[in-house]
């Protein structure tokens, strides 16, 4: 099935998707703590709330997780344009729930920052409390998958050696639009990927060209970090990204950035000049 989490009339509502329609889960007003793995696969269904999901606004795909986990580095061709060395553990970072924003909202281009970058990647939400999975059974703790831009001020990410600095300003990361449940979406490892600026391809990848596959990422995680329902990874960017383009491809007023994963969904989302 396709969840998603929409505003509509003004109210919160978690929603399960049938083509043009939303059903609203009856007393649950978003996707996160409150939807794990059982609750998605005999979902409360209010079909007698229904409405058009044309006539609702895409909140971020799960408002309020309790972890934002990102992979850096995570495709061999990227790891080759920032000139950075292999490694046998995934460089982890984290961005906030204040970080997320919906498929289809504005993107503040802070006055602070002179490149605004993006990065199209798979994420990964959680459905089921899991510590020190095995990468065997590891997808046993996927609720599903959905898109994300992970939108990076590249100027601030390269202060220090950490990066949250360039990674978490508000509502700087869409995630969505719709949770595609584990039974319902292709292999995981066998995704196309691909990001465009102003209609032009700038990133294309398969999933199967991670370095560190879902599995592996979530076995990583989960042996030092309890995961819980709602909680989101973002999987990595492949290559391809603006700020390491000749000449730089950075975001400004008006330009617009769509991530795309065939079979997931695709986001789209204009960037606008925050006035200083
Ligand atoms: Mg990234």
């Amino acid at each position: 099935m396709r969840f998603a989490s929409v505003l509509h009339d003004g109210r919160p509502h978690a929603v399960a998707i049938d083509g043009d329609t939303a059903i609203p889960l009856s007393g649950i007003a978003e996707l996160g703590a409150h939807t794990p793995n059982d609750v998605l696969r005999a979902p409360p269904l209010d079909r007698e709330a229904a409405f058009k999901l044309s006539a609702a606004t895409l909140r971020p795909l799960v408002p309020q997780p309790g972890k934002v986990i990102c992979v850096g580095l995570n495709y061999k061709a990227h790891i080759q344009e920032t000139h950075r060395d292999d490694s046998d553990y995934p460089v982890l970072f984290t961005k906030f729930a204040t970080s997320l924003t919906g498929a289809n909202d504005p993107i503040a281009c802070p006055p602070e920052s002179e490149a605004v970058d993006y990065e199209g990647e798979l994420a990964v939400v959680i459905g089921a409390r899991a510590r020190r999975l095995d990468p065997t059974r590891a997808l046993e703790a996927v609720a599903g998958y959905t898109v994300a831009n992970d939108v990076t001020m590249r100027d601030f990410q390269y202060k220090t050696h950490q990066w949250v600095q360039g990674k978490a300003w508000d509502a700087s990361t869409p995630l969505g639009p719709e949770l595609v449940t584990a039974d319902e979406a292709p292999d995981p490892s066998a995704l196309t990927l691909r990001t465009l600026v102003n209609g032009e391809v700038v990133q294309e990848t398969t999933t199967d060209l991670m370095i560190f596959p879902v599995p592996t990422l979530l076995s990583v995680i989960s042996q030092f970090s309890t995961l819980e329902p709602g909680d989101v990874i973002l999987t990595g960017t492949p290559a391809g990204v603006g700020f390491r383009r000749e000449p730089p491809l950075l975001m400004g007023d008006g330009d617009v950035a769509v991530v795309e994963i065939d079979g997931i969904g695709r986001t789209e989302n204009r960037f606008v000049a925050e006035p200083s």
